[in-house]
């Protein structure tokens, strides 16, 4: 082991290696990350490339860690190399004409919000963990979160990238172009791979212009079935401008709202839902009447019980902290998480079976609802009262077997925990296909091993 750690260093230098006891042993997240070997930190793609090739060599298990707030065991690395880019966090590049930004992969997210944002641009991926998510990570697990209905997610925002392949092969596709239908889109085959595929070292990303208006809301509506009306309209009226149309259940607005939280309640309770809507626009003098115009008609059609509307920035910012505060749902742990996609024509019906059903077996379950209703994704958090790994099998019965026609993970990705229901929601066929990608890329099979597939019958 010590010859290992030796000859890392050798490669990459005293800083670039950290041995085993001196690697924390579950991420921020609270995950577990295993006992890795040594955590790597390169300085540049050279040497990631070289340490690929020692590793493909020896027949090394490579893991990639990013800024560690996944939530799918994705950067377990027992018994392999971890692979953290964190030294490699340079913005490169900001083409003002072009509207892109060209970043090495351990960049923060929020560094590059903030760079942008410094030239008058925006880069619109906006998640919870925006101080410590890094840029590589964002794409390995092709990240979504709040904005996803107006830009897309991670998948729509990157225009090219760098990746080292296993055998250290650096493939740079750093394409700049909007258009580029020149053969296969390689980006897209690292783009949500989780590490399995190749590490990304370097990225191209897409800017788009600063909004120069935010305009919020949250809204409190007593029937599910008034909501998607009511997206629909803001869509129409707000002629593209809509950036956010966020769904807490009544359960969940509580939590973040009444003490340990710091959140205070804008409107009463009562209502089975509650919307914060926000829509992103250009026209500083025109935007906020038109915001206000769609929603007072909305309220005198009674599809909408009560509304506040922010009137400042900070109100605005005081919105977005009662969504993003989701640890709060540890006031009932144990708890489990998921992250399911469906058609927002079936979730009323999904959330309540899934209730009654856990309801059914553990009397006092607790369940947690809140998400990108536009993006048809959920985050539905039971707690029944216990954590076992049992317990926690059957909790995910219930949760998926309800999930007729729609996905285990709509942002999350697969990692090691949903990796036994990639079936539920893929055809046999799609399978045998990611498995060929996989064999064609990494023969020895050392990327992130053990993550997204299912382990054979
Ligand atoms: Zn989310």
């Amino acid at each position: 082991m010590s010859d290992l750690v030796e000859r890392l260093k050798t490669m990459l230098g005293e800083h670039g290696v950290v041995p085993a006891e001196d690697i924390p042993k579950r991420s921020l997240a609270g995950h577990r990350l295993g006992e890795p070997l040594a955590l790597l930190r390169p300085r540049s793609t050279a040497e990631v490339a070289a340490i690929l090739k020692f590793c493909h060599a020896e027949r090394l298990a490579v893991v990639p860690w990013g800024g560690q707030s996944g939530l799918v065991d994705g950067t377990y690395a027992e018994g392999a190399i971890a692979l953290s880019l964190e030294r490699m966090n340079r913005i490169e590049e900001i083409d003002e004409t072009g509207s892109t930004m060209t970043v090495e992969a351990g960049c923060v997210l929020q560094t590059v919000c903030d760079a942008a944002d410094a030239k008058g641009l925006f880069f619109p991926l906006d998640l919870g963990a925006r101080g410590s998510a890094t840029i590589g990570g964002n794409i390995a697990t092709n990240a979504g979160g709040n904005r996803v209905i107006r830009y897309g997610m991670m998948r729509e925002l990157v225009l090219g990238l760098e990746a080292v392949l296993a055998d250290g092969t650096i493939v740079s596709s750093l394409n700049h172009l909007i258009k580029n239908n020149a053969g296969y889109d390689l980006k897209q085959i690292f783009i949500g791979s989780e590490g399995t595929l190749g590490i990304v070292t370097r990225a191209v990303l897409r800017l788009r212009p600063k909004p120069a208006t935010q305009n919020m809301a949250l809204l409190a509506v007593d029937r599910f079935e008034h909501l998607p009306r009511i997206l629909r309209s803001l869509e129409r009226g707000l002629g593209g401008a809509l950036s956010a149309f966020e769904v807490m259940w009544e359960d969940f607005y509580k939590l973040v709202t009444t003490p340990p939280a710091s959140g205070r309640a804008p409107l009463a309770y009562g209502h089975g839902y509650y919307v914060l809507v926000e829509a992103l626009g250009g026209d500083a003098d025109g935007d906020t009447a038109r915001f206000e115009r769609i929603l007072s008609s909305e309220l005198e059609r009674g599809d909408i019980a009560d509304a506040a509307i922010a009137k400042s920035k900070a109100e605005c910012d005081r919105l977005w902290a009662l969504r993003d505060d989701v640890l709060q749902v540890a006031r009932n742990a144990p708890i489990f998480t998921f992250d399911v996609s469906l058609k927002i024509a079936d979730m009323d019906a999904y959330v309540n079976a899934v209730h009654a059903a856990l309801r059914a077996r553990w009397p006092a379950a607790t369940m947690m609802v809140f998400g990108h209703l536009g993006d048809g994704n959920l985050h539905v958090i039971p707690g029944v009262g216990e954590g076992s790994r049992p317990t926690r099998k059957a909790v995910e019965e219930i949760v998926y077997s309800a999930l007729k026609g729609g996905s285990v993970s709509a942002e999350h990705g697969i990692g090691l925990e949903k990796r036994d229901y990639l079936s539920w929601c893929r055809a046999p066929e799609e399978i045998v296909l990611m498995r060929s990608l996989k064999q064609a890329l990494d023969p020895r099979g050392i990327l992130n091993p053990g993550k997204v597939f299912p382990l054979p019958k």
